[in-house]
């Protein structure tokens, strides 16, 4: 698939929302991301998360056991990827404000990928891999749906990544909607 390929079935989906809003933040954007809106629709979700698993070295896919995901909006891309490399699936969830693994083990030496829908500053990623490393497994590959660093947040680890974009974004008081008289909503509420 083309990234305009891509890029379609993310707006297609309502993923990919166009407009004028405010991230939390506080900047504007005229787009927003909501990936939980592509997988309300499991075929399109299963379609792109094959697509991203295409982009990962097969010597890389065979390493693997198992996919990895961060809680909540993780689980289902995780899901996809897992079926599309044939590895088991678990994730890590939230307790008390942090990311742990709780209803699963990872044993020592345990090769795992880590999957994603969406990265900004990669924090969940970079949490999830903590917790594969200090288990004694070993992070062999992040998947990403949609990397909004363009390619500049780095784990240390091959990354891939089925649309590169930076978020175009701006302060309340030079936005161009804004300027033309426009209110900014708030996506998700
Ligand atoms: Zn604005």
């Amino acid at each position: 698939m083309t990234q305009e390929e891509v890029l379609a079935v993310l707006s297609e989906t309502g993923a990919l929302l166009h407009g004028h809003f405010e991230l939390r933040s506080g900047l504007h954007s005229p787009e927003f991301f909501q990936c939980a809106n592509l997988l309300r629709y499991p075929r399109q979700a299963e379609k792109l998360c094959s697509e991203l698993c295409k982009l990962l070295p097969e010597e890389i896919a065979k390493q693997a056991d198992t996919v990895i995901s961060p809680a909540l909006g993780g689980i289902l891309v995780g899901h996809e990827v897992a079926r599309a490399l044939d590895k088991k699936c678990i994730f890590a969830e939230k307790q008390d404000g942090k990311l742990v693994l709780r209803r699963f083990n990872i044993l020592k030496g345990e090769p795992v990928i880590v999957a994603e829908d969406v990265v900004t500053r990669g924090g969940r990623v970079q949490e999830t891999i903590d917790i594969v490393h200090a288990l004694g497994g070993k992070v062999v590959a992040v998947l990403t749906l949609v990397d909004r660093s363009n390619g500049t947040v780095d784990f240390g680890i091959p990354h891939y990544s089925l649309l590169k974009m930076s978020p175009i974004t701006w302060e309340p008081n030079e936005c161009p909607h804004c300027a033309r008289g426009s209110k900014a909503v708030h996506p998700g509420s």
